[in-house]
Order: structure tokens, then sequence, then C-alpha cells
């Protein structure tokens, strides 16, 4: 007999019908009394899928007695309690480097999208307004000087990318350095950010990191400065950021993600000086169905006895012999 999986969220496809194949999937969000089908699993299941937005916390936990392995569809993985499953010995593990490429790429975009003005250029086309006369000069990532925040799997990819730009140079702040690359390590943020034109965040969410990104910092990055996040939106203070970017403080935000998403204030809305994504970085099928079979493939990495392919550091690994 299959043993029962609980899904939190629809996964891609491909990862669904894979999941299929090796386990009994109940479908959360389908259940006409999601309580009762948690309660009517909870003594036999091992096995639960979560995802950004369909948080596996303490609640949902402590319902699950049998809980091995939370596979989370994402690398970041803020919205599954890690403490709480350490706490009993079950393993979450998350989707790292599969997305790498896309979220850089969508990063760049971004950038771009930020510094030339891309969604104001767009919708000026779209307007009718071209022949009433030419689109406003915009500013150039030539010459700029980048600080990347958080230089992990996806930082660095993203420097390899800018690595290929006409830009000044690149600089990092993580919470260590790392030894052997070309890149100026800073060990202090608002530092690094008075020294660039450009500021990327990709740190992971949580309490860790809520506001990192702080007034000091975005104040330091300056005037002409572009913040672009495509980490997790409370890395940075968006009340701050509004006011910055309305009173000229900074010159520019591209941003993929939110601090209370899926709301974005109306303030933010209506500025002119910000390129807007709905947390899309690694949205394309291509990644999201490599992603998903990262997930089901721990499961079932799991299941066999073989143990977690991609766990995170928080959680116990256990020896490759499973349960
Ligand atoms: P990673 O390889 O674990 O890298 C994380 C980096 O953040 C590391 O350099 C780490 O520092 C740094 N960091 C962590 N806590 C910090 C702190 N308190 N202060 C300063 N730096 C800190 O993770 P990744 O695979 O690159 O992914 C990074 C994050 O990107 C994910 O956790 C997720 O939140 C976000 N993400 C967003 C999207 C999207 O759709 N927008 C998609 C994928 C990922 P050390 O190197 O010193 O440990």
């Amino acid at each position: 007999m299959k043993p029962d999986c609980l899904l939190l969220k629809p996964l891609p496809q491909k990862a669904r019908e894979a999941l299929g194949h090796a386990f009994s999937v109940h479908e959360m969000w389908l259940a006409d009394d999601p309580a009762a089908l948690v309660s009517r699993l909870g003594a036999q299941c091992r096995f639960v899928v979560a995802s950004g937005g369909a948080p596996c916390k303490a609640d949902l936990i402590d319902q699950l007695p049998k809980l091995e392995i939370v596979g989370n569809f994402g690398v970041g993985y803020d919205s599954v309690d890690t403490a709480a499953c350490a706490k009993r010995g079950i393993v979450v593990t998350n989707t790292p480097d599969v997305l790498n490429d896309e979220v850089a790429d969508t990063t760049i975009a971004l950038l771009l999208g930020a510094i030339r003005r891309m969604p104001q250029a767009d919708a000026f086309v779209r307007a009718g307004k071209w022949p009433g006369g030419n689109f406003p000069l915009t500013g150039t990532l030539i010459g700029k000087r980048v600080g990347i925040l958080g230089f992990g799997r996806i930082g660095q990819t993203i420097a390899k990318r800018l690595s290929g730009f006409n830009i000044a140079g690149i600089s990092y702040h993580a919470r260590s350095a790392k030894a052997g690359l070309p890149f100026r390590y800073y060990g202090n943020l608002t530092e690094m950010a008075a020294d660039s034109d450009v500021l990327i965040v990709i740190t992971p969410g949580g309490a860790a990191t809520h506001h990192l990104v702080s007034r000091d910092v975005i104040e330091a990055l300056g005037p002409q400065g572009c913040l672009v996040n495509v980490a997790r939106g409370p890395v940075v203070d968006e009340t701050a950021l509004i006011d910055c970017l309305k009173t000229g403080k900074l010159g520019s935000a591209g941003l993929d993600v939110f601090e209370f998403e899926p709301k974005v204030p109306a303030e933010l809305m209506a500025l002119d000086n910000v390129a807007l994504a709905p947390h899309v970085g690694s949205a394309t099928t291509y990644t999201r169905d490599a992603m998903g079979m990262l997930v089901v493939d721990n499961l079932i990495s799991w299941k066999e006895g073989k143990g977690p392919l991609t766990p995170v550091p928080e959680t116990p690994v256990p020896p490759r012999t499973g349960r």
C-alpha cells in the first residue's frame, strides 16, 4: 500500500504525477473540511509537502505524531517551523541549486527594469504617448558599483551574471567572508551600501534577517541608488523604503517580494521609480518542474530508506538508512 502524503498546496503537474505514483496523496486545499482531513490522517501520516504559500507550523506538526519528513517546495523555507521539526526529529528538505539560474535572471531583469525604467517605458508606448515626444532619458547600469547582500548559491550566481556587464565592481555582505572569491567582502552592511550604487538582496527570510535592510542602509545607498529585493519582503523595512523612494533619498527599486505579500501598498504601486513583480523569481515551467521533482525525489529517497537528498541545516540529518 502507498503511504499517505499530505500535500498543502498544488505542485507542478509533472511532480504531482510522480508524487502520485509513490504516495497516496491528500490535497489539503481541496478538502471540504481540512481539519477533519488532518485529524483522519494524523495517526499514520509520515510525509508532508509544504511551500511558501502553505506554511507548515507547529499547529499542523503537532497533529501529525508520525510525521518524519517535510518536503518544502522552494529553497527558502521560512514558512516551515524548523525548530518544531528539529525538536521532534522531523527532517525538512528544500530545493537548492535547481533555481539559481532562474532567480539570477529575474534579478537582472528587475535591476535593468528599475534603472532603465522598462515598466514605465512599456506603459508609455501602450498609452499612445510616443507620438507626443520621446520617453525621458534614464539612468544606466554602466559604471555602477554593485553590492550583494547574501552571497550563497543565488547571490554568487547573480555575481557571475553581473561579471559580464560593464560595471565598476561587485562586493558582498554575508555572515562570513568566502575564501578564494574575487569580490570584496564587507563585514558591515551599511558601509557596503554607502560604497554601492546598487544593492541586491538575496538572503533567507525569517527572524534573523527581519528588516536587515533598515532605513540607515537605504539612506546609505543614496538618492542615485537602486535597491533590488529578490529575497523575502520582510528583509527590507518597507515603510522606510517607500518613504525614501517618495522623498528622493533612494533613486529606484526593483522588487519581487513584499513585506505583506500578496498585499502591495498602494503608495508603492503609485510610484514611478519602481519595477514590481509578483514573487516570480523562479516562476518558469522549466524551473518549477525541476523544483517539484526535487521535492518528490527527496520524499521517495526517504521512503526507500536512503535518507533525504537536500535536507536543511536546522533539522537533523539522520544516517542514510531511513526508518
Ligand atoms: P544560501 O545559499 O543559503 O545563501 C544565503 C546567503 O544569505 C548566505 O550567503 C548567507 O550568509 C546569507 N545570510 C543568511 N543570513 C544572513 C544574515 N543574518 N546576515 C547576512 N547574510 C545572511 O541560499 P540561496 O539558495 O542563495 O537562497 C537565498 C534566498 O533567496 C532564499 O532563502 C529565499 O529566501 C530567496 N529566494 C527568493 C526567490 C524568489 O522567488 N524571489 C527564489 C528563490 C530564493 P553565509 O554565506 O555567511 O552563511
